[in-house]
């Protein structure tokens, strides 16, 4: 028989997050979750997705998960099985409620047998494990299927969707179309956005609630000036001497962790010196995050700005070589490097490409993390973004953020409060001009630095997310 994987979970205090929050908020927090831990009564709060290890929702679920039995709340994790065919139609199903068509596969009567006969066999192992009462929070395509099983088991059930795109075509057709019928009878069901609700879901239960990251994560935990140019100094973005610090940060178990690895970076003259001034990106090279219109719209800035000796673009990326059958990501690195070669030498001397080491994923996060932290300016320019982590990672760290006005980007920052939006994404002339404007005012970079550290303080961590998913059991799960 399948049987699911169940998945430790240590336990974490809510009270950790005091040193980042408006107490008040957090007294709230925690309140709710003692209401909510009493009118359980002991019945399990169960989650099941499809792997425990990479992407953003196992990574979500190890972080978030320890707070909850932290508050005496029954959590349990469970992975469910499949073959690989079951595989290849969900990540052809991932793929198209992105409006993308993936390796063009079939999602038609063929994928759903495969679909419906993997789901059943792990909804029997279910079925024996929960209890009638218990709530259970199934994520994505993956699971969806399971919804009519633990609905007929009388299990208060959600399903939350991570993914989707803004506007319905014939692949999300495809992908709704597939998994849709299981939906109906979830008591609600989660997205990331109002735009991803799709109209099988469009029925006055389908709740919001957006990503969170993680402050105490290598990525995004608090690290000094000096450290962070040692950080820089040691995997080779910046040049020596590095600061008077250990390269170091605290690692997800708590223990130090140190910058050692070299990134490979592609330019044409000397690494900037520590008082450079960073305009930064980080994202994967791929060709929505558009890395060469950054070049060019930094490039079209340059000159424009001649009396700006000083400022250096830093694209980083993962280190393609670590990702071998990735063709598409080594493809646009190519691509990117090939446009910086194409500009004069003034400027291109001022672009680094900066592939990142992926061997040890927290010294990669680390490294992202000194990157955000030193950059005078985060940009993300790209054509399209689902919830654009990298923008609230940078509005953490209170950057000034040069963002497009594209998908989730748009509920991320407020223009001109909290950052500033690109209008159109194509254009390296409006990202110059805007660029201009974070860099040559200061004071009212500072400003919306502090806007968007006061705006993530307030609904992007992890606490915001476990608010709103207890609160949402609360409403829904009499
Ligand atoms: N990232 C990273 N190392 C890299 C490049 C990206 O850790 O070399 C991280 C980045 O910090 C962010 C995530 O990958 O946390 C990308 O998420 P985002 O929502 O910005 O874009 P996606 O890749 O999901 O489209």
């Amino acid at each position: 028989m399948t049987k699911l994987q169940e998945v430790d979970i240590g336990t974490q205090p809510l009270e950790r997050f005091r040193e980042f929050i408006d107490p008040e908020r957090l007294d709230g927090a925690i309140a709710t979750a003692a209401r909510l831990r009493d009118a359980l009564k002991g019945r399990v709060v169960w989650h099941v997705n499809s792997t425990a290890v990479g992407g953003g929702v196992a990574e979500m679920l190890h972080v978030l998960l320890p707070y909850v039995r932290g508050c005496g709340i029954d959590a349990r994790w469970l992975v469910l099985e499949g073959a690989e065919d079951f595989f290849v139609v969900t990540k052809r199903l991932h793929h198209a409620l992105h409006g993308s068509v993936g390796d063009g596969s079939s999602l038609g009567e063929d994928a759903r047998k495969i679909y419906e006969r993997v789901v059943a066999e792990n909804a029997e192992d279910l079925v024996a494990r929960v209890r009638p009462g218990d709530v259970i929070i199934l994520h994505d395509p993956q699971t969806a299927g399971l919804v009519p099983h633990m609905v007929d088991r009388g299990v208060i059930t959600f399903w939350r969707c991570h993914v989707g795109a803004d506007t319905r075509d014939e692949q999300t057709d495809l992908a709704w179309d597939l998994i849709g019928r299981y939906l109906d009878r979830a008591v609600a069901n989660i997205f990331t956005r109002n735009q991803y609700i799709p109209d099988c879901c469009d029925h006055g239960r389908s709740v919001i609630i957006p990503p969170s990251i993680d402050p105490f994560a290598p990525k995004n935990q608090p690290l000094d000036d000096n450290v962070v140019r040692s950080i820089l100094a040691a995997t080779g973005i910046i040049a020596d001497p590095p600061g008077d610090a250990e390269p170091s940060f605290r690692r997800e178990d708590g223990s130090p962790g140190r910058v050692e690895r070299q990134s490979v970076v592609d330019r044409h003259g000397a690494p900037p010196s520590w008082d450079n001034r960073l305009v930064v990106q980080v994202s994967r090279w791929d060709p929505l995050k558009d890395p060469v219109g950054v070049v060019r719209g930094f490039a079209e800035y340059l000159k424009s700005n001649a009396s700006d000796v000083d400022t250096h673009l830093v694209l980083a990326g993962p280190d393609v070589k670590a990702i071998p059958d990735d063709i598409e990501q080594a493809q646009v690195y190519h691509d990117t490097s090939a446009a910086v070669k194409e500009l004069p030498d003034g400027i291109r001397r001022r672009i680094h490409l900066a592939c990142l080491p992926m061997e040890d994923l927290q010294e990669n996060a680390a490294i992202v993390n000194a990157l955000q932290t030193h950059a005078s300016v985060v940009v993300q320019k790209s054509l399209r973004e689902g919830f654009g982590l990298t923008v609230t990672e940078a509005m953490w760290k209170s950057r000034p953020v040069l963002a497009s006005a594209v998908g989730g980007i748009l509920d991320q920052i407020e223009d001109r409060v909290d950052g500033l939006l690109i209008k159109d994404a194509t254009n390296p002339v409006e990202f110059a001009s805007l660029l201009a404007i974070l860099l040559q005012d200061e004071d009212r970079a500072a400003k919306m630095g502090a806007a968007a550290r006061k705006r993530v303080s307030e609904n992007y961590l992890g606490i915001h997310s476990l608010f709103a998913y207890a609160a949402l059991i609360e409403r829904f799960g009499e």
